[in-house]
Order: C-alpha cells, then sequence, then structure tokens
C-alpha cells in the first residue's frame, strides 16, 4: 500500500495533532476569522513579492509543488543568485511570536520546512539550493525581518526521519503519544486540543453565572499562585527594564557595542529592517485594510479582585 502523503508544513507538528487532524469527523471548521488571517498571510506575501520587484528582485516559482520524501508542498518561491537559487521563505506573525523567535531561534516547524523546500527544489532543478532567505513581516509593527539561512545536511536527514515517521503513523492509523505538555503554546493553539485532551474542553453548556467556589479542591490555591506569578512576572519586567536603561547607559558611555562581565557577553547592535507600511497601506488600500479588521471572538482566563 502506497504511504499516505504528509505536508511539509506539518513535519514539525506533534504527531498526535497530525494524526488528529485526519480524522473526518474531527475536521474543524474554518471559521471567517480563521479565514481572514489564512487570505492577510497570502496578502502580506503578495505585496511583499511585490516590493522586492519594485527594488529590482524577481521571486520565482510562486506557490511551485516540490516533493520531501513522503512528503509535499508548495514554495513561497525562490531567487536566482550568482551562487545558485535561494529559496524565499514569507512569513507573517505577530510582535509576540516573532520575538520569541528572535530569543529561541528558527522554531523547528519552519526549520524542517524550509530544509523540506530547500531539498526538494534542488531535486527538481537540478541545482543546489543552499540556502533560504527568510522573511518575516511583524503584522504588529509593519517590520520585515529577513534573515540568509544556510542549509544545514543534519536538518534535512532530521526532516526525512520525521516525514517517514509521520508517514507510518498515518499508514499504522492509531494514536501517537501526545509530544507536548499542557501548558505549552503547541497544545494552547492546536485545533484538536479538546479531541486531545477532553478532559480540559470547556463543556457548551457550562454555567454562566458566577458559582460559589470555596470548597473546590485547590481552587483558591491555584487562585493565588495565578496572581503571585502575574506580580512576579510585572515585577521581573520593571527590573529588566531598570537593568536594560544601566547597559545602554554604561554601553554608551564606554563608547561600546560589547562587554564582558561575569561570564557574561553583553551585545548592543543596530538591528536594520524594512517596515512594511501600514498606514500607507490603510490609506492606498482602505477598502481591503477595513475588510481584515472584523471583530473576533477568543477564549481568556480573567481573576478580578
Ligand atoms: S493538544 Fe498538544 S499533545 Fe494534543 S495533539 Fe495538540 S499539540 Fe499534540
Amino acid at each position: 500500500m502506497e504511504k499516505p502523503l504528509i505536508r511539509v508544513s506539518s513535519l514539525g507538528l506533534c504527531a498526535a495533532r497530525v494524526a488528529l487532524s485526519r480524522r473526518p469527523e474531527l475536521q474543524p471548521q474554518i471559521t471567517p476569522e480563521a479565514q481572514r488571517r489564512m487570505d492577510l498571510g497570502h496578502l502580506i506575501e503578495s505585496l511583499r513579492r511585490r516590493e522586492l520587484r519594485r527594488e529590482g528582485v524577481r521571486v520565482y516559482g510562486p506557490q511551485r509543488e516540490v516533493a520531501f520524501g513522503p512528503a509535499t508542498g508548495h514554495i513561497d518561491g525562490y531567487l536566482k543568485t550568482p551562487g545558485g537559487p535561494v529559496l524565499w521563505e514569507c512569513k507573517s506573525t505577530t510582535s509576540f511570536s516573532l520575538a520569541k523567535w528572535m530569543k529561541e531561534g528558527i522554531p523547528r516547524h519552519i526549520a524542517f520546512q524550509v530544509h523540506a523546500y530547500m531539498e526538494g527544489l534542488s531535486l527538481q532543478l537540478g541545482d543546489a539550493v543552499s540556502s533560504c532567505r527568510i522573511e518575516v513581516v511583524d503584522r504588529t509593527s509593519g517590520e520585515v525581518h529577513s534573515w540568509l539561512y544556510p542549509k544545514d545536511p543534519s536538518v534535512v536527514e532530521a526532516a526525512l526521519q520525521r516525514a517517514e515517521f509521520l508517514a507510518g503513523v498515518m499508514e499504522d492509523g492509531t494514536l501517537p503519544e501526545r509530544e507536548f505538555e499542557a501548558g505549552s503554546s503547541e497544545c494552547k493553539y492546536c485545533p484538536f486540543r479538546s479531541a486531545c485532551r477532553p478532559e480540559e474542553a470547556v463543556p457548551e453548556d457550562a454555567a454562566t453565572d458566577c458559582l460559589d467556589a470555596d470548597g473546590w479542591d485547590g481552587f483558591g490555591d491555584a487562585v493565588q499562585l495565578y496572581l503571585a506569578g502575574q506580580e512576579l512576572k510585572e515585577e521581573g519586567e520593571q527590573l529588566a527594564s531598570r537593568a536594560r536603561e544601566t547597559l545602554t547607559d554604561q554601553l554608551r558611555s564606554h563608547a561600546a557595542s560589547k562587554a564582558r562581565v561575569r561570564g557574561n557577553v553583553v551585545l548592543w547592535s543596530q538591528v536594520e529592517t524594512t517596515r512594511f507600511d501600514g498606514k500607507a497601506f490603510q490609506k492606498d488600500r482602505p477598502e481591503i485594510y477595513t475588510e481584515f479588521l472584523k471583530p473576533s471572538t477568543y477564549t481568556r482566563l480573567e481573576i478580578r479582585r
């Protein structure tokens, strides 16, 4: 029997999530909000492609399908350079996710995705694609951050093993072990969370009036813990902000961009970014801008004193 195809974009996802996404009864409804987010991503990608064209940079092969072992996917495009073809991948995300990315490095699912594309595209073109230009548009500020990301054969190998593993899981049909903890961001934003962890789903008939929780096991303690955590977080942010002021003042007064202290190296640099001008976009294309400014609903946990 032929192995089922895996989407390249799902290589870094939890195997349980990939397996659950194949169950017909669990197909998530695409809400208008989700559809708008996807459309917005495509719109930003095409605007960025147009901006590059104005700068004299042409993106070839948009949405070209490439194969990688049992996986398949569509690239955003590639650039022709004197050093050979370079994969072009355009993402858009919030400032929060981008800050996490800058701090922790490229997320695993994106590393797998671009390595699979580089490898698949090399085979198609018959010319080695040895790097990827990743551009991330910050949807909050409109800035564009760009990296040239070299191909690492060990990541290609890991991605290929992952693709084979996921294909095996799909063929087997059983639900693999959960790969993430309930509190992880992967689980928090997983559309199959209630199927994976039915014990945590909010019942549709949950009472909306305020119940007395005095006798609930551990509930009061958890509230105190949550509030203490929030206070620590605020205090930590203030401490870090004050420390940042001291560090930049000292580096400036010593005319230094790098300093070593107690085994730590403090680096201070000017980061150059290209800004996606959201205000100009709003002015020039008000009809499209307004179309994407629809109200959305979300859930949140809040404690009021
Ligand atoms: S809720 Fe978490 S563990 Fe479960 S399928 Fe989703 S990502 Fe995987």
